[in-house]
């Protein structure tokens, strides 16, 4: 891989993470649900008010428990964005359902609420809003719809840690809710993830799943004098040495959030002049959401603008890199009989996103860097 100058993302340390990484492996427990995975969990759950969180070694493997939990088969349709990162399609897919894509709002680029209702069938069994870029989908509407029609909600909040909506954490809304912790996310501890589980139906089966289809976490709670295998399931903890380096991020949550929103203010500011000018459009946040301002795109006018700009920046040592190729494009998605024009907005706005260099450690002479060097491609 090449090396930038101004890298795209760069993994971060902000206080004890090696010193809590040294403490587990002293303790001697270093396999899952040792010290540390406690003390994040209970850290998350006390922080968010939610009812039962348990870490995974990614979101993609909380996405793969809920879709365990929802008992989804191949007579289920599951409703999700085009929009989005494979793992939200791929748990799903997994267990053979059908997905249901839809489109996505001009403003947010999350699910376009009002689009939901016409694809709804009786095979229906979910809906998976995508929190995009930390901000967040129009919950009440989509709750208000799973009500009526007796569907679940499981949202991936992959990007979406400590964000809100209204006055709840994004995550602890729908039945379901999936965090990550990649190393390009708001907390970090290489690989990573959680499931948020608000419905009290999935607690004890959300435990056995993630335990290998076993009854080990009760075991270890002294509820059952041994444990055996009682249902499907995987493994899906992560190491107590990852737990102990995500438990230092998460112990400075606020001084992460502040950081980022003043690297998204620096950015937005400094290319407004741009937009003035009818060059680029920058991300919208609305009034009932409070971002945890996880990444900052801009929108170009078309493709061949947003390709010549990412080439520009490249020559200049920046990463700037875009993101989604929509799902019902891709191979997977063709072979499901998904075409182009099916999804209008994904399809034109993905065409036209590109994301800037965002991470904790940015500095500000680097984005002043990424901002000139926009400026004078438009200058050319
Ligand atoms: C990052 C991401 C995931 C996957 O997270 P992992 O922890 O890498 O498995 C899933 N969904 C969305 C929307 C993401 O951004």
């Amino acid at each position: 891989m090449r090396k930038f100058r101004i890298p795209f993302n760069r993994p971060f340390l902000v206080g004890k993470e090696l010193y809590y990484i040294a403490q587990s492996v002293l303790s001697g427990h270093t396999a899952g649900d040792g010290l540390f995975t406690g003390k994040c969990q209970t850290l998350m759950e006390k922080e968010f008010g939610a009812k039962k969180i348990l870490l995974t070694h990614s979101c993609t493997a909380a996405l793969e428990i809920a879709a365990i939990l929802c008992q989804v088969g191949s007579e289920d349709e599951i409703i999700l964005p085009s929009f989005t990162f494979v793992s939200t399609a791929n748990a799903f897919h997994l267990r053979t359902a059908k997905l249901v894509f839809v489109d996505i709002r001009t403003d947010t680029l999350n699910m376009d609420e009002t689009k939901i209702e016409e694809v709804i069938t009786e095979h229906t069994k979910a809906i998976v809003p995508v929190h995009y870029a930390g901000v967040a989908c129009e919950m009440d509407t989509i709750m208000d719809i799973a009500h009526q029609n007796d569907l679940y909600v499981i949202e991936d909040a992959a990007q979406g840690v400590n964000a809100k909506y209204k006055d709840k954490f994004l995550g602890t809304i729908g039945d379901i809710g999936t965090y990550s912790f990649h190393e390009t996310k708001n907390f970090i501890c290489g690989e990573g993830g959680a499931i948020v589980v608000n419905n009290d139906k999935f607690v004890e089966r959300a435990e056995i799943i993630r335990e290998k289809g076993t009854d080990r976490s009760k075991f270890f709670r002294g509820e059952v004098n041994k444990y055996t295998w009682v249902d499907i399931g995987s493994s899906y903890l992560p190491s107590d040495i990852l737990a102990a380096f995500l438990y230092a991020q998460l112990e400075n949550m606020e001084q992460i959030n502040n950081r980022r929103a003043k690297l998204f203010d620096y950015y937005y500011k400094a290319l407004i002049p741009l937009v003035n000018d009818g060059m680029l459009r920058l991300p919208y946040v609305s009034s009932e959401c409070k971002t945890n301002s996880h990444l900052f795109y801009i929108i170009l006018k078309d493709e061949n603008t947003r390709n010549a700009l990412l080439d520009y920046l490249q020559l200049k040592g920046i990463l700037a890199v875009f993101h989604y190729i929509p799902l019902h494009l891709s191979p997977v998605g063709r072979s499901m009989g998904y075409t182009n024009g099916q999804l209008p907005v994904t399809e034109s706005l993905s065409n036209c996103l590109l994301r800037l260099p965002f991470y904790y450690d940015l500095k500000q002479e680097e984005q002043a860097e990424v901002v000139d060097s926009i400026k004078s491609f438009f200058k050319k």
